[in-house]
C-alpha cells in the first residue's frame, strides 16, 4: 500500500466519474427502451392537450345559453372521442361529449351525466350544477405548448417518460447502448453450486449476487467467468474479456496476499490505474482503472460484504454515468439507532428502510460479523454512508442511503 493518504469514498467516485468513457448511442424502438438513458431532448409535437379536450362524460353547452336561468337543453347529437369537432347550433341546445372528445365548437362548459336528467332528448340541469366557462374542459395547450422541451438528455426512461416520448409522436428514441458487462470471480477456493466441495472451500456466491443485482438493474448484457488465482489464466482470461467488454467486475485478488494478482495482470494487460484502496470499511482494498480502449475494470474486494458496497457504491454509479445519465444525488434517510465508529474509514453500515407509525422511513442498522459475513444481508435494503469523525451517529443523523 502507497504512503500517500487513501482516496475518501466521494473522491474515489469523482475520479471514477471523470475517467469513465461514454457508451455509443443506438435508436431502438419505443417498447425496447424503458430503463435505458435518453440520449437526445424530446420536443413537443404539438400542443399538449393537442385541443380543448372533454375531461368527463357528460353534455356540452355554450354558456350564454344560460341567460335568464335556463336549465333545459335540446339535445343536439353526439360528439365522440377521435370524431372530428361537431358545432353547436344553438345556445339552447347542448351536445352529449365523451371524455376525450374535442369540444364542440361554440361550446364552453361541460356538465358530466351524473348532475343531468336527460327526458325525451331534453338535458335538464340539476340544481347547484358548477356552469362556470371552461368547467371540465381541459383547454389546448394548458400542459404544454408545441415545440417545448419535454424530456432532457440523460433522463431515465420509466414508464412516465416512455408515455411522454410516445405523446411526441417517436416510433424510436436515441438511447444509450446497453453496457457490456464482465463479472468475473477469481479464488482457488471457490467452488461452484452444485459442484462437490471440500471443508475448505466456499462457495462461488459473489459473481451470483454481483450479476442478479445488475440484472435487477435492467442490465440484459451481463457475462460470468470465474478465474483460478493463476497468473497465467487469470492474464489470458482478462485480456480475452477486456476485448470483448465495457466493463469488467472482478471479486477478489485486490488485497495483500500472495495470491491477490488482480492489479498487476491488469496492470501488464496495459490497463491503468486510476487508484487502489479508499479508506472504507469494509471494501478497503478496491482498485479502479482504464483499459486501453477505455474498457472501465472494477476490482472489488473479495470479501462478500466488501463485494456488494462497493459495486452499490461505485459501480452503478459508474455505469450510469458511462450511460450519459444525469447524475443523482443519493437517497437520504436518518438512522433510527445510533452507530459507532470503530475506526478512523468511512463506516457502510447495512440497513432495511422501515416505516414508523407516522409512515416515516428510518434506516435500521444491521450491523454484520464482519465483511464475510454476507448472510447478515439477507433482507436488508441496501447501507448508509457514515465518514469518519464521531465517534458514534446518534439516532436520528441523516446519511446517504445506497440500495443493493
Ligand atoms: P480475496 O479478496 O480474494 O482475498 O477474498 C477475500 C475473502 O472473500 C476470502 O475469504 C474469499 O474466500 C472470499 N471470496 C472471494 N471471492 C468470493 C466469491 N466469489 N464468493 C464468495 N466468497 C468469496
Ligand atoms: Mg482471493
Amino acid at each position: 500500500m502507497s504512503a500517500a493518504p487513501l482516496l475518501t469514498p466521494r473522491l474515489a467516485d469523482e475520479a471514477i466519474q471523470a475517467r469513465v468513457t461514454c457508451l455509443p448511442i443506438e435508436s431502438l424502438p419505443l417498447a425496447q427502451c424503458v430503463g435505458g438513458t435518453l440520449r437526445e431532448n424530446i420536443y413537443g409535437e404539438r400542443d399538449q392537450p393537442p385541443f380543448d379536450r372533454v375531461s368527463m362524460d357528460g353534455i356540452a353547452i355554450d354558456t350564454q345559453g344560460l341567460q335568464g336561468g335556463r336549465a333545459r337543453f335540446e339535445l343536439q347529437g353526439v360528439q365522440a372521442a377521435g370524431a372530428p369537432p361537431m358545432r353547436l347550433q344553438r345556445p339552447d341546445m347542448a351536445l352529449e361529449v365523451m371524455t376525450g372528445a374535442v369540444l364542440p365548437g361554440g361550446c364552453d362548459c361541460v356538465i358530466p351525466y351524473e348532475q343531468i336528467r336527460i327526458e325525451q332528448r331534453t338535458a335538464i340541469l340539476g340544481p347547484g350544477v358548477d356552469t362556470s366557462a371552461w368547467h371540465n374542459v381541459h383547454r389546448r395547450g394548458s400542459d404544454s405548448r408545441q415545440g417545448a422541451l419535454l424530456l432532457e438528455a440523460g433522463t431515465l426512461l420509466r414508464a412516465p417518460e416512455i408515455a411522454v416520448v410516445a405523446s411526441a409522436g417517436m416510433p424510436r428514441v436515441r438511447v444509450s447502448s446497453q453496457p457490456a458487462l464482465m463479472v468475473i470471480s477469481t479464488g482457488d477456493e471457490l467452488v461452484e453450486p452444485g459442484d462437490p466441495i471440500a471443508d475448505y472451500q466456499v462457495r462461488r456466491s459473489n459473481a451470483y449476487a454481483v450479476a442478479a443485482a445488475l440484472r435487477r438493474r435492467g442490465f440484459v448484457r451481463v457475462g460470468d467467468d470465474h478465474v483460478p488465482d493463476d497468473e497465467q489464466q487469470l492474464r489470458d482470461r482478462l485480456a480475452l474479456h477486456l476485448k470483448t467488454h465495457d466493463v469488467l467486475i472482478l471479486s477478489g485478488g485486490v488485497s495483500m496476499g500472495k495470491f491477490d494478482l488482480v492489479p498487476r495482470v491488469l496492470g501488464e494487460l496495459g490497463v491503468e490505474e486510476v487508484f487502489h484502496h479508499i479508506a472504507q470499511r469494509p471494501g478497503k482494498p478496491m482498485w479502479f482503472g482504464i483499459g486501453r480502449e477505455g474498457q472501465s475494470v472494477f476490482g472489488l474486494p473479495g470479501n462478500p460484504v466488501s463485494t456488494l458496497v462497493c459495486l452499490a457504491r461505485y459501480v452503478f454509479p459508474a455505469i450510469a454515468a458511462a450511460m450519459g445519465a444525469r447524475r443523482q444525488e443519493p437517497e437520504r434517510l436518518a438512522l433510527m439507532a445510533p452507530v459507532s465508529l470503530k475506526a478512523p474509514l468511512t463506516l457502510f453500515m447495512p440497513v432495511c428502510i422501515v416505516h414508523d407509525d407516522w409512515g416515516r422511513p428510518w434506516a435500521d442498522p444491521r450491523p454484520t460479523n464482519g465483511s464475510g459475513d454476507f448472510l447478515s444481508l439477507a433482507g436488508t435494503d441496501g447501507f448508509v454512508e457514515l465518514p469518519p469523525g464521531p465517534n458514534t451517529y446518534i439516532k436520528g443523523y441523516v446519511s446517504n442511503v445506497y440500495r443493493w
